[in-house]
């Protein structure tokens, strides 16, 4: 007797944690060390959390031993509140707030309370998979609008428009940009949100890199430049804050909450079903929203974060046929490997081979909804020497892949 899994899975695709995950873990058992770029996960890199909030969630333990409001904890939810209007959104209170276990969770929570069979949602591409992946598992159809590499990875607003059906129900947006690292200035979110207005769409904006910018870049909320359309924001505790095994995030709604009341409710079905999120979680969140600062100064001069993104930039650009748009946020890089150079059919095939000859896992580009095999995405958080190694390595590879 053959136990199958679902129908629903069959377009389900999350490759940062894929097949090429498992080969890795393989070898390692083997005893061979394996340089992991491939999650961006602050903590076993050496990033600790802002000690005070490690202190307030230990000082707290006792009183998070209970289940919360399905929503969260009261105190959390408008320590939220302090937070988006510190970003400049007006207009909300606690009860506009939704406390998850990690982003993900209310991403799925927020698409399966919307979509019917068939309907489509744009995403960008390339996007976090996450989106895509739950767009599918919730019946619905992504359709992805193209992000211009020459153009510093902003969206292609006439693809995005040419995409548009009866069908589309939704624009999500991820900004600071996973896996690119771009951050869309003033004027790109405007354009994109009077395309959302004009087609009378929800905007879904995943915000969860707002405090790692380098650079001059300059973060802009979605839902501050839409205050006449319906947005949920997603933001949480696992970059800046370096607390992804916390599993801390939120989700904001703002706008015409009037029009929405359908919508609402199926959210706040949903949100009781899963009781609540982790409330230790939920204490780690006031504190760390209390103590202010994100990244602070690792992405300043001089900054850790700052430091491993030039230098992976630098050591990219330096390899034939391999450039890369320096990253004004977030904590990747997403290179091109010249198809006229270095002819890659099937990334993932390139990225496993990676793997074995030169101990190095990555990402492969297709794996982020990316159209063309020409791509990959190297997580910037190793000390500058791993990853001059595992540079170094790659380039290694790719003088001897040229001529395979
Ligand atoms: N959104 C983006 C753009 C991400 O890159 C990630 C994690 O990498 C998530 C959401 C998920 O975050 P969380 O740890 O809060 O579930």
């Amino acid at each position: 007797m053959e136990f199958a899994q679902s129908d629903k899975l069959a377009d389900v695709c999350y490759d940062v944690r894929g097949p090429i995950l498992d080969e890795a873990t393989r070898l390692e058992a083997a005893g061979q060390r394996i340089l992991k770029l491939n999650i961006g996960n602050p903590a076993p890199f050496g990033f600790s959390a802002p000690p005070s909030v490690l202190a307030s969630v230990v000082d707290n333990l006792a009183s998070a031993q209970g289940y919360s409001d399905s929503k969260g904890l009261l105190p959390a939810r408008e320590a939220v509140v302090r937070y988006s209007a510190g970003k400049g959104l007006a207009g909300i209170g606690p009860d506009d707030v939704y406390l998850g276990n990690g982003v993900s969770e209310l991403i799925t929570m927020s698409l399966q309370a919307l979509l019917n069979n068939g309907d489509e949602v744009l995403l960008p591409a390339p996007d976090y998979p996450l989106w895509t992946a739950v767009v599918c598992l919730s019946g619905g159809r992504p359709v992805h609008y193209l992000c211009d590499e020459s153009a510093g990875w902003n969206p292609d607003l006439d693809d995005l428009t040419s995409k548009i059906t009866p069908r589309t129900r939704a624009i999500v947006i991820i900004n600071p940009n996973n896996p690119t690292g771009a951050v869309y200035d003033r004027p790109v979110l405007e354009d994109l949100i009077e395309i959302a207005r004009r087609h009378n769409l929800m905007l879904f904006s995943d915000e969860i890199y707002d405090r790692i910018l380098y650079d001059d870049a300059e973060h802009h909320s979605t839902a501050t430049l839409a205050p006449d359309l319906f947005c949920v924001t997603f933001n949480g505790l696992s970059k800046a804050y370096r607390l992804a095994g916390f599993r801390s995030g939120w989700m904001v709604l703002s706008g015409p909450r009037q029009h929405a009341s359908s919508y609402i409710e199926g959210l706040n079905i949903l949100a009781n079903m899963r009781l609540c999120a982790n409330v230790p979680g939920q204490f780690a969140l006031q504190a760390a929203l209390a103590e202010g600062g994100g990244a602070g100064d690792l992405v300043l001069p001089g900054g850790r974060l700052r430091e491993q993104r030039d230098t992976v930039v630098k050591l990219l650009n330096d390899i034939p046929g391999v450039s890369c748009v320096p990253p004004r946020g977030a904590l990747y890089a997403f290179p091109r490997i010249d198809p006229a150079l270095y002819p890659i059919d099937d990334d993932e095939r390139f990225v496993l081979d990676l793997l074995r000859k030169e101990k190095i896992l990555l990402v492969q580009g297709t794996g982020f909804n990316w159209p063309n095999p020409d791509h990959v995405r190297i997580v910037t958080l190793p000390c500058v020497d791993d990853l001059t190694d595992a540079i170094g390595r790659i380039g290694r590879f790719l003088g001897a892949y040229a001529h395979i």
